[in-house]
């Protein structure tokens, strides 16, 4: 991990956190997330092992390559190198997952390192 990342000290939390008011955009994301839940509901009785595989590989590409590998370990930590196609990719792969931007994202989770388990920690669950 580099250590000139995480020496440094942000005062404030990123831009994209902490708006007072709502955009059109998180409206459009929360409806989105809200539609599937409710979708979900009906999910037992239209099982089949089809649906199932394409839930996983969507599962793989979106939190896996997308969420855990590309924002978080090379994104924001910078774990590791992959090379500039495959980091594109696996960002894009991110965006699918309706978290954000890389950029903001980044932002947001350097912050969260910074002030965990306090009360500016913008990914605390309380
Ligand atoms: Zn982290």
């Amino acid at each position: 991990m580099d250590a000139s990342i995480e020496s440094r000290e942000v005062e404030k939390p990123p831009i994209s956190f902490g708006k007072e008011e709502w955009t059109e955009i998180d409206k459009g994301k929360t409806f989105i997330i809200f539609l599937l839940h409710v979708l979900c509901i009906f999910a037992p009785f239209q099982f089949n092992w089809s649906t199932l595989w394409v839930v996983v590989a969507l599962y793989v590409i979106t939190g896996l390559f997308g969420m855990s590998l590309s924002y978080h370990r090379n994104l924001s930590h910078k774990s590791f190198k992959p090379l500039k196609w495959l980091e594109y990719l696996f960002a894009y792969c991110g965006v699918l997952a309706l978290e954000g931007n890389p950029i903001d994202w980044v932002s947001m989770h350097r912050y969260h390192h910074q002030v965990a388990d306090t009360e500016k920690d913008p990914q605390r669950l309380d």
